[in-house]
């Protein structure tokens, strides 16, 4: 077998949650060819979870598939156990799994739908971190990337995701106090926040409609005018697992072709 790894993360161990599919999927293989050992973490699609897994081994790198449900505590807790079994250690954690359930105006607020986004977006990344961190801390080196959104930043505001922004606004400030709490054992805690990228969530909408309404809005608002791919995401949180982004912490890096709206508010 051709070894393809090209080694800025050569030698880490790394769990991406929520890697089945989408912007986790692109990580995980970025990870995997710059040498990480990948655990490629999922909730439902195995299939998916192993095709990921079979691509990282085609180049010769090392990857495992778990499934875990990142909102239960101590299904995190055995993976984070079993990736260390696996691979001696976790260096790196991508807080990437999450969900987006809709929501409407305040008056349609309804708790069954905010609950369990509350769980996998916020609680997750607890549950992964707090897992995480022990084993972290005793080697004095670990890499935190959460992926939220810039709904969290206070931008994206389309009707109906008011309470996803929500989660992924809780996401950010969690960021920065992680990286508070952490950064004296040498931990690092940054953040993602991609605009609209082509996921099944990104183009999730049901109503062909809204969909491309929503689409017309994100490619109006971004200066590149377009929306992104996964891959465009997963080179940023590459950059941040990285030894190359050592002295950056509690910090939120956008990825969302530039906003429009942005920079007539700064002016
Ligand atoms: P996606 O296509 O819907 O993929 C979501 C992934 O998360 C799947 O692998 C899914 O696994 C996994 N997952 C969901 N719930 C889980 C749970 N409880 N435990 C473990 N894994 C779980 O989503 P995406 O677009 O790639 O989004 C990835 C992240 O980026 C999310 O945090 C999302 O909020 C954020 N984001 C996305 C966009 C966008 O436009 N796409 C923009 C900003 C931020 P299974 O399928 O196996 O269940």
């Amino acid at each position: 077998m051709t070894r393809e790894i090209r080694g800025r993360l050569e030698g880490r161990v790394a769990i991406v949650t929520g890697a089945s599919r989408g912007i986790g999927r692109a990580i995980a293989q970025v990870f995997g060819r710059e040498g990480a050992k990948v655990v490629v973490n999922y909730r439902r699609e195995r299939r998916k979870a192993e095709e990921v897994v079979e691509e990282i081994r085609g180049f010769g790198g090392e990857a495992l598939p778990f499934q875990a449900d990142v909102g239960d505590p101590g299904a995190v807790e055995e993976m984070v156990e079993e990736s260390v079994e696996a691979f001696g250690g976790v260096d790196i954690l991508v807080n990437n799994a999450g969900v987006s359930m809709g929501g409407g105006p305040l008056l349609e607020f309804n708790e069954e739908e905010y609950d369990p986004m509350w769980r996998v977006n916020v609680k997750g990344v607890l549950h992964c971190t707090r897992a995480v961190a022990p084993h972290m801390m005793e080697r004095r080196y670990g890499k935190v990337v959460n992926i939220a959104s810039i709904a969290g930043l206070g931008t994206a505001l389309l009707p109906g995701n008011m309470l996803y922004a929500s989660t992924k606004a809780a996401v950010i400030i969690l960021t920065k106090r992680l990286a508070l709490e952490l950064g004296q054992y040498g931990i690092n805690v940054n953040a993602v926040a991609p605009g609209l990228i082509r996921t099944e969530m990104g183009m999730g909408y049901q109503r062909a409609a809204e969909q491309a309404q929503r689409l017309r809005y994100f490619e109006e608002k971004s200066i590149l005018r377009r929306i992104g791919e996964p891959e465009e995401v997963a080179n940023v949180a590459l950059f941040l697992a990285s030894d190359e982004a050592s002295f950056i912490t509690g910090q939120v890096i956008t990825v969302d072709g530039g906003r429009i709206d942005f920079i007539t508010h700064s002016l």
